[in-house]
């Protein structure tokens, strides 16, 4: 799986925490893989913020190639690796993903619709 153009496809349902533009045109790259774990390091093109996503996959039984019925679960949480943020946004966006268990794609598509 492309976990980048995973990420690349839902990247416009999110904000950036600091500038609170889109981040459908952000950089993205991988920076680790380790089985189903990949590490990504998101940069809001606008403001520059850089912060890590760590995305666990979980490999369903029979459904390997409905890219819909993906089971994605994330397994860490984002980190500004510059100034500490303390926007309740990040926070929000923190606490929904750590508490999060089920597909991501429904998540997203929740998110979007607000
Ligand atoms: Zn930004």
């Amino acid at each position: 799986m492309d976990i980048l153009a995973f990420l690349r496809e839902r990247a416009g349902a999110f904000r950036c925490p600091m500038c609170r533009r889109s981040l459908a045109d952000c950089k993205l790259r991988q920076l680790d893989h380790e089985g189903q774990k990949y590490t990504v390091e998101v940069t809001c093109r606008n403001c520059e913020l850089a912060f890590l996503v760590a995305l666990e996959l979980a490999s369903s039984d029979d459904t390997e190639s409905s890219e819909d019925e993906e089971e994605v679960a994330l397994v860490g949480r984002a980190e500004a690796d510059s100034d500490p943020i303390s926007n309740d946004e990040l926070l929000e966006l923190h606490r929904t993903l750590s508490e999060h268990s089920g597909p991501l794609t429904a998540l997203l598509t929740e998110r979007a619709n607000d």
